[in-house]
């Protein structure tokens, strides 16, 4: 496995790649990589000749300073899967690389950024289109796998490549849960061992809220549902749940044909998120 550290190296593999007519498969990661990056990886060495992992905690997409501190850094474990999932490519560029002017855009989302992490983590996702139109630039990939685990970035990175030009196929990926059905994030080693079954609320009140459509349930009786089962432990501080249209990201009604639930909660003073198609 090749590492690269910085843009102009990444530019002369991305460039060597297209003249071989290669595809390239990108995985954008921040590191402390677990078996979530892991599938992501699988699915892009299935479809491509070559697969780029990119590691780099993004200080543009952090809107607490506090949470950028404490954001787990691993490099020596994450070097080690990446190795042992055969990457072509890990891409660990300083800041500085990534970023060589401080003159940063600002986008505009067209909605996809007005609800739940929007409003509640102002110019996150501003970060997030930085950093990642910075890192196609640099990368070129023929396809970039995204983890529907964030459901809302992966929209608004869809919307946002195509909006801006980009030749990238966006692909997205299912999310790969604890045996109880916690969702595997890198916060998850943030949290004390009480603290891992209480953050499994939240998967069980989406699983809940499912269930609870299935069996013809409202919108508003599915919420309250939640809600119960959330309350269920003092420990966990629900920020938003949400019930929106899986494509626009707009709040769902009894009309709406697909919903998707979409939690933020704190557990620990970690914060976690999470989402399930209900219906
Ligand atoms: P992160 O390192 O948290 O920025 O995540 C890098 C990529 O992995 C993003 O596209 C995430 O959505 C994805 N990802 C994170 N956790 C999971 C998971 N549990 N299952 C699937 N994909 C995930």
């Amino acid at each position: 496995m090749k590492i690269i550290t910085t843009a102009a190296e990444m530019m002369k593999f991305a460039s060597e790649q297209q003249n071989d007519g290669s595809t390239v498969g990108f995985v954008p990661t921040m590191g402390a990589l677990h078996r979530g990056h892991a599938s992501l990886i699988r699915i892009a060495r299935e479809h491509n000749a070559k697969t780029v992992v990119s590691v780099f905690v993004n200080p543009t997409q952090f809107n607490e300073t506090s949470d950028l501190q404490n954001y787990p850094r691993t490099f020596d474990d994450d070097k080690a899967l990446l190795e042992q999932e055969d990457v072509d490519v890990m891409f660990f560029p300083s800041a500085d690389e990534v970023y060589p002017d401080s003159n940063l855009k600002h986008y505009k989302m067209d909605g996809l950024d007005e609800g739940m992490e929007g409003p509640n983590r102002p110019g996150h996702f501003n970060g997030v289109v930085q950093v990642v139109t910075r890192l196609f630039d640099l990368v070129k990939p023929t396809n970039a796998y995204f983890g529907e685990k964030d459901f809302q970035q992966l929209a608004i990175i869809k919307h946002m490549s195509q909006k801006l030009g980009y030749a990238v196929n966006v692909v997205g990926c299912p999310t790969i849960r604890e045996a109880d059905g916690l969702a595997l994030s890198s916060r998850n080693t943030r949290l004390t061992t009480s603290g891992n079954q209480v953050a499994n609320l939240i998967a069980q009140s989406l699983f809940q809220m499912k269930e609870g459509f299935d069996n013809g349930l409202n919108t508003d009786q599915v919420i309250e549902l939640a809600e119960e089962e959330l309350n269920r432990n003092a420990n966990i501080d629900l920020e938003y749940l949400e019930l929106v249209n899986p494509n626009t990201l707009l709040p769902a009604t009894n009309h709406t044909s697909s919903i998707q639930a979409c939690i933020a909660a704190w557990v620990d003073g970690v914060r976690l998120i999470d989402n399930l198609r209900v219906k």
